[in-house]
Order: structure tokens, then sequence, then C-alpha cells
């Protein structure tokens, strides 16, 4: 559902992604793995369209995503087609971003109200599902910052879903967390991961998470893939030099 075609990211002079090959199958929850830099947020704010590549191709269920079909070659998305893509995907970041002026309910509906059409009715009644999920269903009326930021994460996470997005993307979603709040923010994804046609691409640097809910485990080092494998297989065999000193230093 997600492939990464000899991509090519640079700022400035400085390659961030160095032709990387990746790709996730639908349903399939894959975690990245690395250290500061390596370009491990690179591929998700590509997926998000926040970052544009500067070679290769990146495809979204089978689609281009920064390109666009003409005829038998390729050419540069419009923003049409880029919104399009980007329906496809939800995203978490480590900073909650909710709307600070809007209610809990009304960080859920906004989205879904404004840019899919959805009658208020309907968005209101998800929401509330939504919240349930996440154990927040007494604070629908609360605003942001009368929330621990577990819960403001909770409500991160049912904002993205709000959009019914195919993927989910989290970018260290607990790293901005007191440690005892970090527990009720991994199960809500836990309870995300178990749902099969949900493809999840996550990076964390919570080592123990990532081998219960993931099929895969992809360490990047320098913008490329330097191992992959299943979770076992990782953790505690991995073969890369590299992979051994990054697990020895974080685990
Ligand atoms: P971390 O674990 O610290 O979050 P990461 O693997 O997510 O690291 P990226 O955020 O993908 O790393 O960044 C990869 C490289 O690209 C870094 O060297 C970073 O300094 C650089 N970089 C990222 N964004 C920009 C930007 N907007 N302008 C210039 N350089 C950038
Ligand atoms: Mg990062």
């Amino acid at each position: 559902i997600i492939k990464f075609d000899k991509v090519v990211k640079r700022f400035g002079d400085h390659v961030v992604l160095d032709e990387l090959d990746f790709e996730v199958q639908r349903g399939e929850k894959v975690t990245i793995i690395g250290p500061s830099g390596s370009g491990k947020s690179t591929v998700l704010r590509i997926l998000m369209t926040l970052e544009e590549i500067n070679g290769g191709v990146v495809y979204v269920g089978g689609e281009p995503l920064w390109h666009q079909r003409k005829g038998e070659s390729l050419e540069p998305a419009g923003e049409q087609h880029l919104r399009q893509m980007r329906s496809h995907l939800g995203m978490v970041f480590q900073q909650f971003n909710l709307f600070p002026h809007m209610t809990v309910l009304r960080n859920l509906t906004e989205a879904p109200v404004q840019v899919l059409g959805v009658s208020k009715a309907e968005a209101k009644q998800r929401g509330m599902e939504l919240l349930e999920m996440v154990g927040l269903t007494d604070q629908a009326t609360k605003y942001p910052h009368q929330l621990s930021g577990g819960q403001q994460q909770r409500v991160g996470i049912a904002r993205a879903l709000a959009m019914r997005p195919k993927i989910m993307l989290f970018d260290e979603p607990t790293s901005a967390l007191d440690p005892e709040l970090v527990g009720e923010v991994l199960n809500v994804i836990r309870t995300l991961a178990d749902e099969h046609d949900l493809t999840m691409l996550l990076v964390t640097h919570e080592m123990h998470f990532a081998r219960q809910v993931s099929d895969r485990i992809c360490f990047f080092d320098k913008g490329r893939i330097k191992e992959q494998g299943k979770p076992e297989e990782i953790f505690t065999a991995p073969k890369e030099a590299r992979t051994k000193a990054f697990l020895k230093a974080v685990l």
C-alpha cells in the first residue's frame, strides 16, 4: 500500500534519504527505528506531503503520491491530486497539535465536516464513538488545555481516525509525555494494531512496545534501511554491526 522507489530527499547538500527503497503491505504494522537524523520522520512527512522529494517515486495505494500519471510518464502532482492522496493517511505527531480554541469533540468533527462534507450530526456521532474507543467520552466538552498530555494525545489519535484513513502514521507519539502517561497512549495504539485492515507505520523509541505490535521492524541508518525483519529477528539476533550497536545503546 506504500512504496518508496529510489527516493532521494536532500536539504541543501545534506542527503537525508539516499535512494530509499521501502515497502509496506496493506494491513501491515511496521516500526521504523534508528539513530537521530537517520530520516525516520522525513519518511512520514513525505507521506503526509509535508515535504517534497528530489528523486524517485512514492506510491500510496498503487498511485504515485508526488506525481500524477500522464500517459506513460509521470509529472509533478497538482494540489487536487495531493489533497486526494493525503486523505488516505492520518498522522499523529510527538506534539499533540490540537486546535486549542475548540472543544475535544469539535476537534474531532471539524475536518470531517469541512473537508469530507459529512453532516454535523453524523460527525458528532462518529466523534463520540472514537472518544469511547480512546476512553474519553467524559471529556468531550473540555478544551485541550484542560486535559493531561496523555489525554490530549489520545484525542490526537481519535482526530486522525475521524478522517477514516487507510494508513496511520505515528511519529514518536509518546516522546513528549511524562512516563506515567505513556502507557495509556500505547494501549490505544495497541487496540488499533489489532485492526486487520489498518496499515500502521510507527516511529518510536519504545522498543518493548514495538516488539509487541509490529509485524516488521526496519532499522534506518543514514537515509537507508540497513536491516529489517520480524521483531524477534531484529531484537534478538540482529545481523548488522550498526543495528547491534544501536540496540545495545537503547535497550
Ligand atoms: P530523530 O530521531 O531525531 O527524530 P529522524 O530520524 O526523525 O531523527 P529526520 O527528522 O528525518 O530524522 O531528519 C533527517 C535529517 O534531515 C536530519 O539531519 C535533520 O537535521 C535534517 N532535516 C530535517 N528537516 C530539515 C529541514 N526542514 N531543513 C534542513 N534539514 C532538515
Ligand atoms: Mg524524528
